[in-house]
Parts: C-alpha cells; sequence; structure tokens
C-alpha cells in the first residue's frame, strides 16, 4: 500500500488497476490511504473546511430519474420555497459567517423558474454585501440540464459555482439508472456548457449502485481529472420509496459507507487541488458521517438551511437526515482539529490553476 501511495505522488497517469486497489483498501491499508489523504489535502488546499448554506430551493422536476425521490412521478407533495424564505436562508448564513451559499432542486427547464432564480441570486448578492465580502455571498447552483443561455443568464445574475453530477462515467450503467431520454453525452455537454459560461464546475458520481464495480468508480475519478472539474460531491446510493429502485440490491450499509469514504479519499489523491463535499447521503448511513467524510479528504460541508416545513419534502432517499443542521456544525468541525473558513468564499483553488493553465493535463501543481 505505501509504494502504491508513494507512487501516485510521482505518476502522471495513475491506472485504473492501481485505483481499484486504493479503493478496496480496508483496516490497515485504509488508514494509510485516510492519512495520505489528509495530507495531500493539507498540502493542496489546506486543512480548513468551508461551510455552505444548502438551500433546498424546490422538489418540482421534469426528470424520471429511477433511483430519485424526487423524480416526477414520484407521489410527493411538491413545494418552491419563496423569495422571502430564501431571503431570511441567506441573512442567516451571513450572521453566522458562511462565506456561500448552494441553492438545489430537481430540474425546471422552463424560463419562468430561470428567472425566479436570477432574480433570488441577485437580490442576496446585493443584500449580503459587506466589507468582508463586498459582492454579497457566494453562490453555487445545483439545478440540473439547463440551456447554454439559461446558464449564462444565471451566471450574469451572479452565481459563479455549479454543480451538475454525472452520476457514474459508465454509460450502460447511466443508461440503467435513467429513461431512455437522458443520456450521458447530455450530462457531459451540459458541464462543458457551465465551464465554457466561466462557472467554477462540480460533478459527482453515487456509489454502491447495483451493477457498480470498482473499475467503474476508478473511471469515474480518471473522468473527473480528465475534464479538469473544480469540485466534487459524492454521496452512497441510498434506495428511495416510490421509486423503480426502492427493492434494488445493494451492498451492506457499512459497505457503502466506506466505500463512499474511499472514493472521497482516493478523488483526493487523483484530483488535488480541487474541493471535495462531505454529503448528507453519508450521513444517512452514520451519524458521524459528514465529520467522517473531512477526515478522509473532504473540505466542504453543506449545512441545510431549507426551511423545515419543506425541508421534509425534499425526499431524495429513504431516512434523509433532517436533523443535519447548522446548531454546532462550526463545534463539531473544530473536535475534530480543522479550522472553519468564515467569512470567505472557500473557492476551489483547481480553478485558478485551471485558468492559468497549470492545472488540466499537466500533473499536479506541485
Ligand atoms: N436536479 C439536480 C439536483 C439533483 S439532487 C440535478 O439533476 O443535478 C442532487 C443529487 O442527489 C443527485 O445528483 C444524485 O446524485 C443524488 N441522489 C438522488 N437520489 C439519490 C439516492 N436515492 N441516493 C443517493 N443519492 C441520491
Amino acid at each position: 500500500m505505501k509504494t502504491l501511495l508513494d507512487a501516485l505522488h510521482t505518476t502522471d497517469s495513475p491506472s485504473v488497476p492501481q485505483l481499484v486497489r486504493l479503493l478496496a483498501a480496508r483496516n490497515d491499508d485504509g488508514n494509510m490511504l485516510r492519512d495520505a489523504a489528509i495530507a495531500c489535502m493539507t498540502r493542496h488546499v489546506g486543512d480548513t473546511v468551508f461551510l455552505r448554506g444548502l438551500v433546498e430551493v424546490s422538489n418540482r422536476c421534469v426528470q424520471n430519474c429511477h433511483y430519485c425521490g424526487i423524480r416526477a412521478d414520484a407521489p410527493v407533495s411538491r413545494y418552491r420555497v419563496t423569495e422571502d424564505e430564501l431571503m431570511q436562508a441567506a441573512h442567516q448564513c451571513n450572521r453566522l459567517g458562511y462565506g456561500s451559499m448552494v441553492l438545489q432542486s430537481g430540474e425546471m427547464p422552463s424560463d419562468g423558474y430561470v428567472d425566479f432564480i436570477c432574480r433570488a441570486v441577485e437580490k442576496i448578492k446585493k443584500s449580503t454585501a459587506s466589507d468582508i465580502l463586498p459582492s454579497g455571498l457566494g453562490i453555487t447552483l445545483s439545478l440540473g440540464v439547463l440551456s447554454q443561455p439559461q446558464y449564462q443568464r444565471l451566471f450574469d445574475a451572479g452565481a459563479h459555482r455549479y454543480l451538475l453530477r454525472i452520476e457514474t462515467s459508465d454509460a450502460r450503467l447511466f443508461a440503467s439508472l435513467h429513461p431512455k431520454a437522458q443520456s450521458l453525452s447530455a450530462r457531459l455537454e451540459a458541464l462543458e456548457r457551465l465551464q465554457s459560461v466561466g462557472f467554477q464546475t462540480g460533478t459527482g458520481v453515487m456509489t454502491g449502485l447495483p451493477g457498480q464495480t470498482l473499475e467503474m468508480l476508478a473511471n469515474d475519478i480518471l473522468t473527473f481529472r480528465k475534464l479538469n472539474i473544480d469540485m466534487v460531491g459524492m454521496g452512497p446510493f441510498l434506495p428511495s420509496d416510490n421509486t423503480p429502485m426502492a427493492n434494488a440490491r445493494v451492498l451492506p450499509a457499512m459497505e457503502r459507507f466506506q466505500l463512499g469514504l474511499n472514493m472521497i479519499a482516493v478523488t483526493r489523491l487523483v484530483c488535488r487541488d480541487i474541493n471535495i463535499a462531505s454529503t448528507t447521503a453519508l450521513e444517512a448511513l452514520h451519524p458521524q458521517g459528514r465529520l467522517l467524510g473531512l477526515q478522509w479528504g473532504a473540505n466542504v460541508a453543506m449545512p441545510s438551511f431549507t426551511p423545515e416545513k419543506k425541508r421534509i419534502f425534499y425526499t431524495l432517499y429513504n431516512d434523509k437526515p433532517m436533523s443535519a443542521t447548522v446548531d454546532g456544525v462550526v463545534a463539531a468541525i473544530e473536535t475534530i482539529g480543522r479550522k472553519v473558513g468564515l467569512n470567505a468564499y472557500g473557492d476551489p483553488r483547481h480553478f485558478f490553476s485551471r485558468l492559468n493553465g497549470t492545472g488540466g493535463e499537466k500533473w499536479g501543481t506541485e
């Protein structure tokens, strides 16, 4: 394991078998993987954890992803937060010193919905501007696949990061998870559009999907690198009632959890100066899930600021933790010996190395 981890420091192109061995590491090998990921994180992005206040803006969705509890056909009450609720969340984030917000929702590619988000973004930016953050809170969007003009309008309104998971880089696995109308290539094209508009661009996958192999996960990580992605959010697949995958056969919970942690660590070792989020899905499998994600190489946490009355309807999967809120987040992060980056954007360093040409094909920034 040590030789393999050392080799990863110097190689320009890790192989799939090398990454598979790392993803399979457990016990002592697993701890070595974790320590290497933390060393890599500290060296390339530092050990500060940045906070983003997450608002799940709407669970209305036109898509029918087989795994997702807010798919169009799911019998769940639909909501959209009001502009007032969004502004309240923004002010709360600001008061608590969170440098950024994430606005996430189901996919609604209508211009009316994009208008609503643009207005909200403009208002949030203006009303949270201060001496410390002259242009207001940083804003990340996660609204699914939209057109180039729609992405451009959202960017012009002041959002500067966008997350769009590819879910898996394996076209056949992707096809088994989605209706025919959706394709992996459409997501990849959307990521290209986001990068060309100028967004700091994030993607990610689910881990422990039925039919997913370690080779596929290794290829996912190589794909993040090849796409020159700035941010990654990943989490274990969790079956969701009222979806075609409600009874899917999955690895035991702790296996899926460990795989989720190992994916974070190996992604850190391969992509180095990106931001990696420790996600709610980890917490659904382990009460300390999100802290453990940080201890395996993640450097971003996204506590929920969705109004509680609405949060209960953002049911992506079963047993979604509803208590993963703001209370005690900073203190909890400090108990694991990490600093919290308050009143700062915490932009991914990779975005800047990508822009000035030191990222990308040229391996690493050492
Ligand atoms: N509509 C937006 C946001 C989707 S929700 C978009 O398409 O990008 C954000 C993420 O939740 C999805 O990308 C997916 O990876 C994850 N997710 C959905 N259902 C899930 C499930 N059953 N288990 C684990 N993660 C899930």
